[in-house]
């Protein structure tokens, strides 16, 4: 609002102004005799009258200006600006709403421009796949991303950091940040709960307004599946050279034994050679589990073209196999549909699930028992079921057999000849046909396995 305050005493300045320059002529004319006094203060107050009109209506221009301007200045950054011009007459009130409305404008693109700055800036922070915090002065969690939300499965708005992690070398170094002792820190800590999971904190402080009110920005990298891949690493190198050292002990027992006790006995002779031949063989077959484990895995991510007829690769692996399995005293039955049943695929590879899995069934199944193997297709799968009548598997188990060197028992699956590879190669050739493998199991009855396929449709 305009101030009116001193009305009067400005209008009388005003007046002063205005009648200063006559009084001065006046009085000048006066002296020189060319005007009688009388009239010379009728002339000095005729510029009064209209001083004090211009001065009104000066006044009265001014207010409604102030009054727009301040309309302007208080709404809505958004809001409608107020329609049309205002009756001007001496001053340039036209030009002045005008400006403000430019400068209006210019505000409304700035933050426009700001807020879609700040709108790209939640976007990506919403989309860093990392969880992220920001922590303010009191260890509160002032700010996360949809990924931190999604990591403690929580609203974090507002709560204490310690509700969620309290590792005490992460608070430390959060404490230490927020008061200013340290920059940045990287801790490793593993989480607490009952999947414990391995993850590495970004610590890094916030400076605030003159080094006070510092906060803290907390990264968290989950390393759980890095460390789970290490240590499957570290353990596939120490059970391969295991696998392979047990054998070529026996071996060079059995070449020694061969050059020194037994060098003469005949009859020793041949029981140590079959056990080197069984042991080479056994060497063997896991150096070539391995490499087609590692052929496969390298192959894993491009799906087989070839039009494969399942029950056909199914059909030649158990012509191959049954011999073995008369040799076992046991016997193989196929039930499946007259019909080939296609799948998108590699026929060694199918061949080799199937040569696993009933091999499996032969080994683990009851003596004088029958593999059983059922093919089925539903509108868009392929099922092969391979049932044994074996011992079963203790459902703790079940899920691990797929892992390499995974053996329920380690004795009698080496007296069997298994690598402890052959769910590990089924479940890899499965997987890289895009297709499932599912495991049912009863103690005392028997196994199924079976294979889902995505079936071929021409
Ligand atoms: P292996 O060479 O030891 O047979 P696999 O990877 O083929 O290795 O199988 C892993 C383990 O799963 C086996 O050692 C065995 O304990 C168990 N297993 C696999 N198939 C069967 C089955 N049909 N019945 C019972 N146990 C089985």
């Amino acid at each position: 609002m305009l101030n009116s305050t001193g009305f009067i005493g400005k209008m009388f300045v005003f007046l002063l102004l205005i009648t200063t320059p006559v009084a001065i002529v006046a009085i000048w004319l006066v002296s020189q005799g060319l005007l009688p006094a009388e009239y010379a203060v009728l002339l000095i107050l005729t510029p009064v009258g209209p001083g004090v009109l211009i001065y009104n209506r000066l006044l009265r221009e001014t207010t409604v200006l102030s009054h727009r301007i301040e309309h302007e200045a208080s709404a809505p950054l958004f809001g409608h600006l107020l329609p049309g011009s205002i009756r001007s007459g001496l001053l340039p009130v036209n030009d002045l709403l005008l400006a403000i409305q430019q400068y209006r404008r210019s505000m409304q693109n700035l933050f426009k421009e700001a807020r879609s700055h700040q709108d790209d800036a939640i976007l990506l922070f919403n989309l860093l796949p990392d969880p992220v915090l920001v922590l303010d002065q009191k260890r509160r969690i002032s700010r996360f991303n949809s990924a931190a939300r999604n990591f403690f499965s929580a609203d974090l708005a507002e709560t204490d950091l310690t509700a969620y992690l309290r590792h005490p070398s992460l608070i430390k170094a959060v404490d230490a940040a927020l008061g200013g002792e340290i920059e940045s820190q990287v801790v490793e800590f593993k989480m607490a709960g009952s999947v414990g999971r391995y993850i590495e904190a970004h610590v890094t402080q916030i400076p605030g307004d003159g080094g006070k009110d510092l906060r803290v920005i907390l990264t968290l990298h989950d390393l759980t599946t890095a460390k789970k891949t290490e240590q499957m690493r570290v353990d596939f190198v120490a059970n391969a050279s295991h696998e392979l050292r047990t054998p070529l002990a026996i071996l060079i027992g059995a070449i020694e034994t061969l050059q020194g006790p037994a060098a003469t006995d005949r009859e020793a002779q041949a029981r140590f050679l079959s056990m080197m031949h069984a042991q080479s063989r056994r060497m063997s077959q896991l150096i070539d589990d391995l490499l087609s484990l590692s052929q496969i895995e390298m192959n894993e991510h491009a799906r087989p073209s070839d039009q494969v007829d399942v029950t056909d690769v199914l059909r030649r692996v158990v012509g191959l196999i049954t011999t073995r399995a008369s040799d076992l005293g046991k016997t193989i039955n196929v039930m499946a549909p007259e019909e080939p049943l296609l799948v998108s695929g590699d026929k060694d590879q199918l061949a080799q699930i199937f040569t696993n899995l009933v091999d499996n069934a032969l080994k683990y199944g009851k003596e004088n028992t029958a593999v059983s193997i059922f093919l089925t297709r539903s509108e868009k799968s392929i099922a092969v079921s391979i049932i044994d009548q074996g011992e079963g598997i203790p459902s703790e188990h079940i899920p691990r057999l797929t892992e390499r060197f995974y053996r329920v028992d380690s004795d009698r699956s080496r007296e069997m000849g298994g690598t402890g590879l052959g769910l590990a190669i089924v479940k890899h050739i499965v997987s890289r046909h895009r297709g499932q493998l599912e495991i049912d199991s009863e103690l005392g009855k028997g196994s199924r396995f079976t294979i889902h396929l995505p079936a071929l449709v021409i």
